[in-house]
C-alpha cells in the first residue's frame, strides 16, 4: 500500500472511530447534503462537526435572515466516505448532492450549464477548524462555451463574461486538473505585453477571449482532453478536488502545527455565485468587525471594487482600507456595518467577514470567529465582558492561552531603535519585535534556522505552501497583500511579528535581495522590524522585555500598562475558575519570585542539584564526589550546607509561606564532573608537557573517578533514590539545610511546610529507607533549633513500577507528583536526550502524532498516571497529587490532569499564566462533560 493510500485509510478509519463516538446520529436515513437559501437553512451554528465552519456560519447566517446566495453543503462525512471508498462517492450521496442542485437552481431561479439563464457556482472546502488558504476553492464553475454567451447576453457584459470564463478556466485548471498555476499566469502575462497594457482590468473582451482560447488550448495541451464542458462533470470533479485537497502536504502540515486532528475531514460548500467583478458598482472585501491585531474596537477591512474574494485573500492587488466603501458604495455600506455588529452580537465574539457587493447589492459569503493575536485576545475578550456581551467566564473560552506568550515576548529597546532610520513601512499585521537574518523562500528559512540562526523570512507575497518557512521564522515581511493577505492571517495565529504590504520592497527571490530606498540587503544580511509600528529597519536591534515582564518585575508600574491590567483582570477570572492548583518548578529564589508574580501559589519542583551548579559550588560537588570515605564526603557535604540552606531559605520567602516541593537529589553523579574526553586530552597535555606534578596527579584522579562512574545508560543508572540510600549522609545535609531554613522563617514568624520529595521510587521500600533518614535528621535539627515545623515526605511517581504499586507506596508517601518526563522516557522507552534524531521521523510517518515529552502521551503513559492515581488514594483518599514534568505547561497535558482529578500542576515560571488559563478552561470543558 502507497503511502498516500495508507493516510487515507487511516482519515477512513478515524472516520469509523468518530462515529462511534456518536458524531453522526440516528439510525433513520442519514443526512449528508444541507441546503441553505431562501430564508432557511437545514444547519446551523451547532453544527461545524458536521457542515465546517464555513458551512455552519452560512447556514446560521440564513436562519437569521441576513442576505445569503443560496447553496448547499456537502457534509464532512462525505469527505471521510470518500476517502473509504477510494476516490468515490455512494450512489445514494450522489443523488441527495443532485436534489440539492436541483432545488438550488429553483431558489436561484437559473440552471446549471443553461444558455439563456446560467446558474454559476463556487465550491469551496470548509473545515470544523478554519486553515487559512490550506485548501483549495473553485469559483464560477458552470461556465462552458454556450453558459458564457448567455451570461454575457444576460448581463449585458460580454467582458464581465468572458473574465469569468478565463478565471474559472485558470482555477479549474490549476486545482482540478494539476497545471502549474504559472503556466496561466504566464499566458496571461503574455497576452497583456502583446495588448500593450499592464492591468487584468484592462483586458477588453476581445482580450478575454483570446485568453481563454488560449487557456483551453493550455488544458488539451496538458491533459489530452478538451477543457470540460459539462457542469455536472466540472461540479464532480471540483468536489473531489477539494475532497483531495484535505489530505495536500500544506494542510496536513497545518494541521500537525495546529493539532488539528486528520480524520474530521472538510465539508464542501456549493453555492450561487455573485460577482463583486461586473463594473465598478461591484466590489468584494473581507473585515473584521474589531481590529484583529491590536483587539481595538474599530470596524476594520478591506475590499477591492470590481474584483473576485480570491484577489483580496491571495494578496495579488493590495486593497483599499474598508473605510473607503463609505465613501464609494455607501448603501452597502452601511448595510455592511448593521449585519456584521448583528452578526457579532449574536455570536458574541469578533467576527470575521466575507462580503460580495454585486451591482451594488450586499450579499454575505461567510462569517466566522476572527483569528487574531494573543493581545488582541486578550484586549477583546476583557472589551466584550466590559461591553457586557460576555461573561467572565466566557472570555477564558476566547484566549488561547498559548497566546499569552506573545504577550510576554520581547520588544525593542526604544533607544537603540530610535538611532537607527527607517528603512521602510508596511502594514503592521501581526504584533512583536522581530530581528534575524534576511531570506527569500522558506527552505532556506528552514535551513538557516536548523543552523540555529534566527530569520526574518522575505517574500513578495506568502503562499499556503510557505507554512513551514513562516513556522520557524523570528517574522516574516512582504512587499504586497493587506492585512488580510495569506501572510497576515497566518502571521497573527503563529503569534509571529509580521509585516506585509511593504510596497517599496523591491524584491527579486531569485537573486536572494531586495532593494529599498538605494539600498541593497541580501540574503544573511540582518533586518529588524516592529510587527506593531510596521517599521522595518537594517541591522539586529537589541530587545527588551515585555511590558507585562516589566510589570512583573517590579519595573513598572501596573496603572502604566494596559496590556498588564487586561491580562491580569483574566487571569485572575480563570483562578476564580480553576480547580487545579498552579505551582512553579523553580530552583532560585529569583525564579520564585518570578513565578509568583505571574501567580504560581507554591513551588511544585524545586531541583535541588541546580543549586549545585551555582558559582563556586562546582568544585565542593566535584570534592564530596571524589572523596574516597565517609568521613571526607561530610566534610565537604558540611560546606555545601549554608549554601542550601540560603537557597531554601530564599525560595520559602519568595513563595511567603505558600508550599514548596523540594527533590533531594536527582541526577547521576557523572554530571558534576568534567566529561571523560576532555580529562584524556589534560592529562596527555600535561605528560607531554610535563605540566606540575600536583595537577596532573589531580587531573589523573579526576579522570579515575569519571572512570568509575561511567555508567553505559545513566539513565537508568546510579541516580535518584538509589543515590540517597547508598549515600545518605546527602540526603542527610539536604533534609538539615531544608529544615534549619523553615526553622528560621519560623521563629521570623513566616509559616512554612516544606515538602521534602524523594525522586525515581518505584518500591515502597526505597521510601522508606530515605523517609527514615528525613524523619531522623529533621528531628534532630529541630531539637537544636528549639522549633517545630510541619513538614511533609513523599515521592515522585516517574518509574512505571511506582505507578503500578502506588498503593504500596502511598502507605508511606504524604503525597505523590508525577515526573512525566522520565515516566515517559521509560514508557517508551525513549530516551529524553535522543528522541531527537528520530523524532522527527516518527512524526512524519504519523507513528506519533505529537512529541510525547512536550504533550503527554494520554494513550499509554496517561493509562499509567491515572492507575497511579487510583491506586494511591485507594490507600490515602486525600492523597495530594501534583504533576511536576514539563507536561505540567501544556494545553493539552493540563486538560487531561484536570480529568484524572490531580491537585495541581507545576511548570516553568514564564508558563504560569498560560498554565493558569489553560487549568480554568479544562475545569470548564470538564464540567460540561468535553
Ligand atoms: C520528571 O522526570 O518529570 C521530572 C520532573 O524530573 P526531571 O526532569 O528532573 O528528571
Ligand atoms: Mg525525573
Amino acid at each position: 500500500m502507497t503511502k498516500k493510500a495508507m493516510q487515507k485509510n487511516k482519515v477512513a478509519r478515524g472516520n469509523k472511530a468518530s462515529k462511534r463516538r456518536g458524531t453522526t446520529t440516528s439510525r433513520q436515513a442519514k443526512k449528508y447534503v444541507y441546503f441553505f437559501g431562501g430564508g432557511k437553512a437545514d444547519g446551523n451554528r451547532d453544527m461545524k462537526d458536521v457542515l465546517g465552519g464555513k458551512g455552519s456560519g452560512l447556514a446560521e447566517m440564513t436562519n437569521a435572515g441576513v442576505p445569503v446566495p443560496p447553496g448547499f453543503t456537502i457534509s464532512t462525512a462525505v469527505c471521510n466516505a470518500y476517502y473509504e471508498q477510494k476516490g468515490k462517492i455512494p450512489q445514494a450521496i450522489e443523488r441527495e448532492i443532485d436534489a440539492n442542485l436541483k432545488k438550488l437552481e429553483k431558489t436561484a431561479a437559473a440552471t446549471l450549464g443553461s444558455t439563456d439563464n446560467p446558474l454559476l457556482v463556487s465550491v469551496r472546502s470548509g473545515a470544523k477548524f478554519s486553515m487559512p488558504g490550506m485548501m483549495d476553492t473553485i469559483l464560477n464553475l458552470g461556465l462552458n462555451d454556450d453558459a458564457v454567451e448567455g451570461l454575457g447576453r444576460r448581463t449585458g457584459n460580454g467582458r464581465f463574461a468572458y473574465d469569468s470564463y478565463r478565471r474559472f478556466i485558470q482555477m479549474f485548471g490549476s486545482v482540478v486538473l494539476e497545471i502549474p498555476k504559472q503556466v496561466f499566469e504566464h499566458e496571461l502575462e503574455a497576452i497583456k505585453k502583446k495588448r500593450g497594457v499592464t492591468l487584468d482590468t484592462q483586458l477588453d473582451d476581445s482580450a478575454l477571449r483570446a485568453l481563454v482560447d488560449r487557456f483551453k488550448h493550455v488544458v488539451r495541451k496538458r491533459t489530452g482532453r478538451a477543457f470540460p464542458q459539462k457542469p455536472a462533470e466540472q461540479l464532480t470533479m471540483a468536489r473531489n478536488a477539494v475532497f483531495r485537497s484535505w489530505m495536500n502536504p500544506r494542510a496536513q502540515e497545518y494541521r500537525r502545527i495546529y493539532d488539528i486532528p486528520d480524520h474530521i475531514g472538510t465539508a464542501v460548500n456549493v453555492q450561487m455565485m455573485v460577482f463583486g467583478n461586473m463594473g465598478n458598482s461591484s466590489g468584494t472585501g473581507v473585515g473584521f468587525t474589531r481590529n484583529p491585531a491590536s483587539g481595538a474596537k474599530e470596524f476594520y477591512g478591506e475590499f477591492l471594487i470590481n474584483a473576485q474574494g480570491e484577489d483580496v485573500v491571495a494578496g495579488i492587488r493590495t486593497p483599499q482600507p474598508i473605510a473607503e466603501l463609505e465613501q464609494a458604495m455607501p448603501e452597502a455600506y452601511k448595510e455592511l456595518r448593521r449585519i456584521t455588529t448583528t452578526l457579532e452580537k449574536h455570536y458574541r465574539d469578533v467576527q470575521d467577514f466575507e462580503f460580495t457587493i454585486q451591482d451594488g447589492r450586499l450579499y454575505m459569503l461567510q462569517t466566522r470567529s476572527g483569528k487574531r493575536t494573543g493581545y488582541a485576545a486578550v484586549v477583546i475578550a476583557t472589551d466584550l465582558v466590559a461591553e457586557r456581551l460576555i461573561a467572565p467566564k466566557d472570555a477564558l473560552l476566547l484566549v488561547d492561552p498559548e497566546s499569552l506568550t506573545q504577550l510576554l515576548a520581547p520588544g525593542f529597546d526604544p533607544v537603540q531603535w530610535e538611532t537607527i532610520p527607517t528603512m521602510t513601512t508596511g502594514l503592521p499585521a501581526s504584533p512583536g519585535a522581530a530581528s534575524g537574518y534576511a531570506v527569500f523562500s522558506s527552505a532556506e528559512a528552514v535551513e538557516w534556522s536548523q543552523r540555529g540562526k534566527p530569520v526574518i523570512l522575505v517574500r513578495r507575497e506568502t503562499v499556503p505552501d510557505d507554512i513551514h518557512g513562516m513556522f520557524v521564522s523570528q517574522g516574516i515581511l512582504t512587499a504586497t497583500g493587506g492585512m488580510t493577505s495569506h501572510a497576515a492571517v497566518v502571521g497573527r495565529q503563529m503569534g509571529k511579528p509580521s509585516i506585509v504590504g511593504a510596497g517599496a520592497l523591491e524584491i527579486d527571490e531569485d537573486a536572494t535581495l531586495f532593494k529599498v530606498g538605494g539600498r541593497t540587503v541580501r540574503e544573511g544580511d540582518s533586518i529588524s522590524f516592529d510587527g506593531l509600528s510596521g517599521e522595518v529597519k537594517l541591522g539586529q536591534i537589541a530587545t527588551q522585555p515585555s511590558e507585562i515582564l516589566q510589570v512583573v518585575s517590579g519595573q513598572m508600574k501596573p496603572s502604566e500598562s494596559d496590556i498588564y491590567r487586561r491580562f491580569d483582570k483574566l487571569l485572575s477570572w480563570a483562578d476564580k475558575v480553576r480547580r487545579m492548583g498552579v505551582r512553579a518548578n523553580a530552583d532560585q529564589p529569583d525564579q520564585a519570585s518570578i513565578a509568583y508574580a505571574f501567580g504560581a501559589r507554591g513551588i511544585g519542583l524545586c531541583r535541588t542539584e541546580h543549586m549545585f551548579f551555582g558559582e563556586g559550588r562546582i568544585p565542593i560537588v566535584q570534592r564530596m564526589i571524589l572523596a574516597e570515605n565517609e568521613a571526607d564526603r561530610r566534610q565537604a557535604l558540611e560546606e555545601l550546607l549554608p549554601l542550601q540552606r540560603a537557597d531554601f531559605y530564599g525560595v520559602f520567602k519568595a513563595m511567603k509561606g505558600k508550599p514548596v516541593t523540594i527533590r533531594t537529589i536527582d541526577p547521576p553523579l557523572h554530571e558534576f564532573l568534567p566529561k571523560r574526553e576532555d580529562l584524556l586530552v589534560e592529562v596527555s597535555r600535561l605528560e607531554i608537557m610535563g605540566g606540575r606534578p600536583t595537577e596532573l596527579d589531580e587531573k589523573r584522579r579526576l579522570l579515575h573517578r569519571v572512570e568509575q562512574l561511567h555508567e553505559f545508560n545513566p539513565m537508568l543508572g546510579h541516580r535518584g533514590v538509589r543515590l540517597g540510600i547508598t549515600y545518605p549522609e546527602i540526603t542527610e545535609m539536604q533534609t538539615r539545610a531544608i529544615v534549619q531554613a523553615a526553622c528560621q522563617l519560623s521563629r521570623e514568624g513566616m509559616k512554612v511546610i516544606p515538602e521534602i520529595m524523594i525522586p525515581l521510587v518505584s518500591d515502597v521500600k526505597e521510601l522508606r529507607n530515605q523517609k527514615a533518614v528525613v524523619d531522623r535528621v529533621a528531628a534532630e535539627t529541630m531539637k537544636e533549633a528549639g522549633v517545630k515545623i510541619r513538614y511533609l515526605v513523599g515521592t515522585m511517581i516517574e518509574v512505571p513500577r511506582g505507578a503500578m504499586t502506588a498503593d504500596k507506596i502511598a502507605e508511606d508517601a504524604e503525597f505523590f507528583s508525577f515526573g512525566t518526563n522520565d515516566l515517559t522516557q521509560m514508557t517508551f522507552g525513549f530516551s529524553r536526550d535522543d528522541i531527537g534524531k528520530f523524532l522527527g521521523t516518527y512524526l512524519r510517518e504519523k507513528i506519533l502524532e505529537k512529541d510525547p515529552f512536550t504533550s503527554v502521551d494520554v494513550e499509554g503513559v496517561g493509562a499509567i498516571v491515572r492507575i497511579g492515581v487510583e491506586l494511591g488514594r485507594r490507600t490515602r483518599p486525600d492523597l495530594k497529587i501534583g504533576i511536576c514534568g514539563e507536561h505540567g505547561g501544556d494545553t493539552a497535558s493540563i486538560h487531561f490532569f484536570e480529568s484524572v482529578g490531580l491537585d495541581y500542576v507545576s511548570a516553568s515560571p514564564y508558563r504560569i499564566p498560560i498554565a493558569r488559563l489553560a487549568a480554568a478552561r479544562a475545569t470548564l470543558a470538564v464540567r460540561v462533560g468535553d
